[in-house]
């Protein structure tokens, strides 16, 4: 039996911001929806409503984005010293640490997610984000290059390049780590002297409200972050469409991303993509199983499975087969399920259940198979609880193996030699992440090699880090994001060249 979030837990500072009025944050202000709709906001523990945000009509998308041009055109913000933008990204990095407790409470009412969890992925982590990307502002450049010109041998010739922001940038993020993935779109805005539109999932926005308003109160510039609330297949859609809008930056499903490349190809917009995955953790015959069996349960149960990288399928030598198996299911079995509020909570609901009426179909579909499941039950009362699977004994081709379900939900396959398990491992349309678990380096390299994916952990899992970029191979997406090629993707790069006369 489980129960819902205590509302009366909640500081003071999350339940004012919680019950005020939720506009679209466009040009520094906050304003309703043009048609004045809105959607309900619920909390995943409870399926009860707790606030209600404004639903974007294509006037409100088009006035924010017209705002991010207007910002990006009249000079002040793109000339201003980096020097300046840098000192703004750390005083927003320390609104933000001011407000760690009362801003991981909003996102766990919001999400369903440990507290934690928010308190650890959605308040703390978007202040390094920022410290580490502020740094950036001041130190972009470009290059100068000694020209040969073969042709023209009477002149001497030196190029060089120079970095420009890219321009107005759609940013849409997905509900599953809220907080941090605003900050991780809006952090490179900042630093390049781009400006910003940030949708933020219909389920998760109001953290992003928050977001928008300390933006004001540390001074950056109205016009420069724009957010505006809604439906994706609306407002996110008129967001990408919108001729005004130089780069797109989205993080989400492959399908959506699929229709944004698209649709960014007919007007030649800049984008890059963090989509979907369906990583492998593959435990070789040389795996330290003490560190593999937490390891493997940690992959596909922490944030209950809607990690963009989650472990969810999980391949072991058969030598440890039935060793990892059980020890993996004694781990799920154990998992406390609660609301994401109380501490003794160790799995909090899904994000909604429409969410999981989904990832239970995956798990019907396995059980019809004839696969051998444990757990993977929707718990009866209130909220959108779910129990944690492990599935075994599953073709590695059927869609449970094969589609991302983003819940707590483990396909486990043996394999008798690491050809086997790099074909297994690399037997999908996706590549974002993927773990090898060994004591032996020269596996660990053989594998690093072979495997097809954006990242690849040794002995770890689902680390990510703001010097580390990140990005997806196959249908995980175009592009990085994070380090030094996330902050250098806002910009573009002019190539100059200038003729001297030749030196006697
Ligand atoms: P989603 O359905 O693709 O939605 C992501 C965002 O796109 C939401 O803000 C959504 O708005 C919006 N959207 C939906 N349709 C749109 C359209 N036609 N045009 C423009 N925007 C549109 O993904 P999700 O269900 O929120 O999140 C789960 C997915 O995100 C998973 O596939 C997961 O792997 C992926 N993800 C990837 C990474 C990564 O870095 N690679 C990280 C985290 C998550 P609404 O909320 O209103 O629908
Ligand atoms: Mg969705």
């Amino acid at each position: 039996m489980t129960t819902a979030n205590d509302l009366s837990q909640i500081s003071e500072k999350a339940r004012s911001f919680i019950h005020s009025q939720k506009g679209l944050f466009i040009d520094g202000q906050s304003r309703p929806a043009s048609d004045g709709s809105t959607i309900s906001v619920v909390d995943p523990s409870s399926g009860e409503e707790i606030a209600r945000i404004a639903d974007a009509s294509a006037q409100d998308v088009d006035a924010a984005v017209g705002a991010a041009r207007r910002a990006l055109t009249d000079r002040a913000w793109v000339d201003m010293q980096p020097y300046r933008r840098e000192a703004l990204m750390l005083a927003l990095a320390a609104a933000i640490e001011a407000e760690v407790e009362s801003l991981a409470e909003i996102e766990t009412l919001n999400s369903g997610k440990l507290i934690a969890n928010t308190r650890l992925f959605d308040a703390e982590l978007p202040v390094h984000s920022l410290r580490y990307v502020a740094g950036w502002a001041s130190r972009l450049n470009g290059e100068t290059m000694n020209l040969s010109v073969p042709y023209l041998p009477d002149l001497r010739f030196s190029g060089f390049t120079k970095r420009y922001p890219v321009g107005v940038v759609a940013a849409i993020t997905p509900w599953n780590v809220p907080l941090c993935m605003a900050v991780w779109k809006l952090a490179p805005v900042l630093a390049t002297g781009c400006t910003i539109v940030l949708k933020p999932a219909e389920q998760t926005s109001l953290t992003a409200l928050r977001l928008a308003e300390l933006c004001a109160e540390v001074g950056i510039p109205d016009g420069v972050i724009n957010v505006i609330t809604g439906r994706g297949a609306s407002a996110g859609r008129m967001l990408v469409e919108h001729p005004g809008v130089d780069k797109i930056n989205f993080t989400g499903s492959t399908e959506v991303g699929r229709g944004i490349a698209i649709s960014a190809a007919r007007s030649f917009k800049k984008y890059n993509l963090e989509l979907g995955g369906k990583s492998p953790l593959i435990i070789t015959e040389t795996a330290d199983l003490d560190q593999a069996i937490p390891g493997a349960a940690w992959a596909i149960y922490g944030n209950s499975g809607q990690n963009c990288c989650a472990g969810s399928r999980m391949l072991v030598h058969e030598k440890h087969y039935d060793a990892v198996l059980s020890g993996v299911r004694e781990i799920a079995a154990s998992l406390q399920l609660g609301p994401g509020l109380d501490p003794a909570s160790q799995l909090a609901p899904l994000s909604s259940r429409m969410h999981r009426d989904r990832v239970a179909l995956h798990v019907d579909a396995a059980r019809a198979a004839g696969a051998d499941v444990s757990g993977g039950e929707a718990v009866d009362g209130p909220g959108s609880y779910f129990t944690p699977a492990v599935i075994a004994g599953l073709d590695p081709d059927h869609p449970t193996a094969q589609e991302e379900i983003f819940g707590p939900v483990l396909c486990a396959f043996s394999f008798t030699s690491d050809e086997e398990a790099i074909t297994l491992a690399n037997q999908t349309r996706f590549g974002l992440g993927a773990s090898v678990w060994t004591r032996d380096i020269d596996c660990a390299d053989r594998y690093f090699d072979a495997l097809q994916a954006g990242t690849v952990w040794i002995n770890t899992h689902n680390i990510l880090d703001l010097a580390l970029p990140f990005g997806g191979d196959k249908e995980s997406g175009v592009g990085l994001e994070l380090g030094r090629e996330g902050v250098l993707a806002h910009t573009k790069l002019r190539s100059g060249v200038k003729a001297h006369p030749k030196m006697r």
